[in-house]
């Protein structure tokens, strides 16, 4: 029997991480260099099918510039899951993290989450060390090297959360 689950995924990080780019390249395949800040809340959605369920992501993508301190609760509020963004060429970006992490667990309590290590492709200005990377991982954080210019381990990491919704 084939059964259909919509599950609410909010997109948390810092300014400019590339939460909007890695939804735009997951659901629409393609990267834009366009720089869009994106006003409000924008909702898009993608199926991800995972043996007989269908997952039906809504993923929910906040205005950048206040994406940090100012998320209202109302983004928050329902989510089933969410993908945490860290820009590995700003080390800041990771306190950044810890803080949603921690405001999010308070709003929704302990839901599934991965943590995404963006622009893996700018080899060249990452700042992120392997320690870094360990004390995230000793913490129990999932975490994905991606680039939403090159795609690398874009789907991998959604369909991973994907997967951790599955009943
Ligand atoms: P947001 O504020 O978190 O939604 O970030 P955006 O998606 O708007 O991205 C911020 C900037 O980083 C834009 O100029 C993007 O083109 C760029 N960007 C996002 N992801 C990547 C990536 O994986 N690699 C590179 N090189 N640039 C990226
Ligand atoms: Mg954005």
């Amino acid at each position: 029997m084939s059964l259909t689950l919509q599950k609410k995924v909010c997109l948390l990080g810092a300014f400019a991480v590339g939460k909007t780019s890695l939804v735009s390249r997951f659901v629409k395949g393609i990267f834009s260099e366009k720089y869009l800040s994106t006003m409000g809340v924008k909702i898009d959605r993608k199926n991800l099918q995972i043996g007989d369920v269908t997952i039906n992501m809504m993923l929910w993508d906040i205005h950048g510039e206040e994406s940090n301190k100012k998320v209202p609760a109302a983004y928050m509020r329902g989510t089933a899951a969410y993908l945490l963004v860290v820009d590995g060429t700003r080390k800041s970006t990771i306190a950044a993290a810890c803080e949603l992490h921690e405001r999010i667990r308070t709003e929704a309590g302990d839901i599934p989450f991965v943590v995404l290590l963006n622009k893996c492709d700018l080899q060249d200005e990452w700042q992120l060390a392997e320690s870094d990377m360990e004390a995230m991982q000793e913490k129990g954080w999932e975490c994905f090297l991606t680039s939403a210019c090159s795609g690398q381990n874009v789907d991998a990491a959604f369909s991973r959360l994907a997967e951790k919704l599955l009943p």
